[in-house]
């Protein structure tokens, strides 16, 4: 939820810790859980967040192509089971699903 806070941010320029963030609860009762994030958990959120983007830098450069061997196919079909790549990548499981 925090991470909005700085969406408000660079969209509006909104002051982050004065942002008034609110996660409604549907079910089982309507619950609204609000808070206005502190500095800590900003610089927290932000630092989850390039951390994240460090990690998949690593993975994937931002231009040229990627290091295929750096994808491995998981190893069980039950994995790929609502995986949109299948047709390209285990076309033979589509197959079977659609027979
Ligand atoms: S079908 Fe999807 S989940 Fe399964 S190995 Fe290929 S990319 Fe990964």
């Amino acid at each position: 939820m925090t991470l909005y806070s700085l969406y408000a941010q660079r969209k509006w320029d909104w002051n982050p810790i004065e942002t008034k963030l609110a996660a409604v609860y549907l079910h089982p009762d309507l619950t609204v859980d609000s808070f206005s994030p502190s500095e800590e958990e900003i610089e927290s959120v932000k630092s989850e967040v390039k951390g994240c983007f460090n990690q998949m830098l690593e993975l994937e450069p931002a231009f040229g192509p990627a290091d295929i061997d750096k994808f491995p196919k998981t190893g069980t079909d039950f994995d790929c089971a609502w995986c949109r790549f299948q047709g390209i990548c285990k076309p033979d499981l589509l197959k079977t699903e659609q027979s």
